[in-house]
């Protein structure tokens, strides 16, 4: 139980406070002291940092320090890490060997979010740092938060990294995120929830880095990735852990299913092993949520009324190549909406359309920005179509027999159309290239 609750059901007495516990951590995993602190970080660095980058992904592999513990109460500081890095690292902070740049490079993470604490002072009063995102009205459903809370969503990989941090109380930074992406957006539920959870049983539960992971993961922090940065968690277990080792490690009932169906049991496994069901459907959640964004999100609505502004001056363009039909021939003006409307829309963007339906990533915002891009080319070029009669004449009769030059039909034709096309489909790639659905 979350203890705001239970302290306000009760006086303001110590001795009626009763820590109830739920669940013992496995204390042995996190020897108390210095020295042993400074004889993790020294067998770290001289044995698994080399590998770091390659290994710190996998929740199996024990690939990262664990001396976070320490860190957070205080018995390591973050200046002797880094100090013993460089050393093994020529003094070299960016280059020399990778795995221990980028070991430096997280523990700048947590220097980084300690600075954020202390320059944005709101940061530790329960406000998010983007302002524009105290307006999210966030879910509340104490069904999905219980089933949360003791690692039994449905979703193994999920179930896996809060029954590591209940059993340990530490969890892999991999699970960090997927967890508490899963909690803000596919549970939809307010992060400072998750964060209080993540204090009261991480061993090294650290105001500053917790709220830093937490505001990441629901992009309501200092992140510059946007709103739609969503995790899928079947596709993250399929990725991180892929022969399922990590959940059959942490989730018993699960311990003799195979890679294939490990990640997602079927819905008679579950009921066979006694493993939940899924709490809630991964698309219809997805859906919601980047319509949450898209609604608060100033960016986003930015990105749409320019689109809005973009694909009218591309009306314009149309309107001025019909209003001079006489001079450049009907044929030209359906060819050059066919290259300019068509191309991007079928040759790019229908098969990207596709992907992203295969891969579940679409939803409303996106089907918004497809539709708009790609039926408005064939649909523009049918009304056109049906409007004028077919003159047959190609691009060079047109110019002789009009007297244009090739430059005045590229001006005239080529650009208008082309340009505001080019524009919209090269932000749109740059907003996707943004997206992670892994
Ligand atoms: P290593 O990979 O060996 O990294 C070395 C050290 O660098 C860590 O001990 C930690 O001090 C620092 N570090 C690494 N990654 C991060 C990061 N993303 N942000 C800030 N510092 C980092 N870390 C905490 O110390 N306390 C927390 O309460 C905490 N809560 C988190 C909550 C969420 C939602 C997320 C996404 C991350 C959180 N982290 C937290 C960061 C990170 O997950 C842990 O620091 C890391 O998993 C600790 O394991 P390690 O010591 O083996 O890390």
């Amino acid at each position: 139980p979350h203890p705001a609750k239970k302290l306000s059901s009760t006086k303001s007495n110590l001795s009626n406070l009763k820590f109830v516990k739920s669940h013992i951590v496995n204390i042995n995993l996190w020897p108390a002291g210095e020295a042993t602190a400074q004889e993790r970080l020294s067998s770290f660095l001289h044995s698994k940092a080399r590998l770091y980058s390659e290994s710190r992904n996998s929740p199996i592999i024990d690939g990262t320090s664990r001396i976070s513990p320490y860190l957070a109460l205080g018995i390591l500081s973050p200046k002797r890490c880094i100090l013993e890095s460089l050393k093994l690292n020529n003094f070299e902070f960016t280059s020399g060997n990778k795995g221990i740049c980028k070991w430096i490079d997280e523990i700048v993470w947590r220097e980084f979010y300690r600075n954020i604490m202390h320059s944005f002072p709101k940061v530790s009063m329960n406000q998010p740092f983007q302002d524009y995102t105290k307006s999210i009205q966030w879910r509340y459903s104490s069904k999905e938060i219980e089933a949360f809370y003791a690692g039994k969503t449905g979703f193994p990989i999920v179930d896996a990294g809060i029954r590591q941090m209940l059993a340990e109380g530490w969890m892999h930074n991999r699970l960090r995120m997927v967890v508490a992406m899963f909690f803000t957006k596919n549970m939809l539920h307010d992060w400072r929830l998750g964060e209080a959870f993540f204090m009261e049983n991480l061993l090294d539960g650290d105001f500053s880095s917790n709220n830093g992971g937490w505001q990441w993961s629901s992009s309501t922090g200092t992140d510059a990735a946007p709103y739609f940065r969503i995790f899928n968690p079947i596709t993250q277990s399929k990725n991180f852990d892929a022969d399922g080792l990590f959940i059959k490690k942490h989730i018993k009932e699960l311990k003799d299913l195979d890679k294939k169906e490990i990640h997602d049991p079927s819905e008679k496994t579950r009921d066979q092993l006694n493993y939940p069901k899924q709490i809630l459907d991964l698309k219809e959640r997805f859906k919601i949520v980047s319509s949450i964004w898209y609604i608060t999100n100033p960016i986003s609505k930015f990105y749409y009324n320019f689109i809005t502004f973009v694909y009218n001056f591309q009306i314009f363009g149309v309107y001025f190549v019909t209003r001079n039909r006489k001079f450049y021939g009907n044929k030209l003006v359906e060819r050059s909406l066919l290259v300019t409307y068509a191309f991007p829309g079928v040759i790019l963007l229908i098969p990207m359309y596709l992907m992203l339906g295969k891969m579940g990533l679409l939803n409303s915002y996106f089907a918004l920005i497809l539709i708009n891009v790609t039926f408005s080319t064939p649909f523009a070029v049918w009304m056109l179509k049906a409007f004028f009669k077919t003159i047959p004449y190609d691009i060079e009769e047109a110019a002789m027999i009009d007297g244009a030059s090739k430059m005045t039909i590229l001006f005239k034709i080529i650009f208008p159309l082309a340009l505001p096309g080019i524009a919209r489909v090269s932000i749109f790639c740059f907003i996707i290239s943004w997206t992670e659905y892994m």
